[in-house]
């Protein structure tokens, strides 16, 4: 495996998290999708390898909300989640 993932550098991260940043990272991290390719998983949006860069922004926006991922799922399949 490629040892891709771990760069956030790439996009700047809102130093304080607004509900509207939660909104907008949710909203990237369900287009984003991956998808199957005979060459790995890539991004259903943007072809980019999976997780492609603003997957990965949008699933550091809400690590930085102090969400965990079994939340985000939650919010992703339009569960409810009580943010702190
Ligand atoms: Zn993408």
């Amino acid at each position: 495996m490629d040892p891709v993932g771990e760069i956030y550098d790439d996009l700047p991260l809102p130093p304080y998290v607004s509900a509207e940043d939660v909104v907008f990272a949710l909203r990237a991290i369900s287009v984003h999708t991956p998808e199957q390719r005979p060459d790995g998983q890539r991004c259903r949006k943007d072809q980019a390898a999976h997780p492609c860069r603003l997957h990965r922004w949008g699933r550091h926006v809400l690590q930085k909300r102090g969400l965990t991922g079994g939340q985000i799922q939650t919010l992703l399949t339009g569960g409810t989640v009580v943010l702190r």
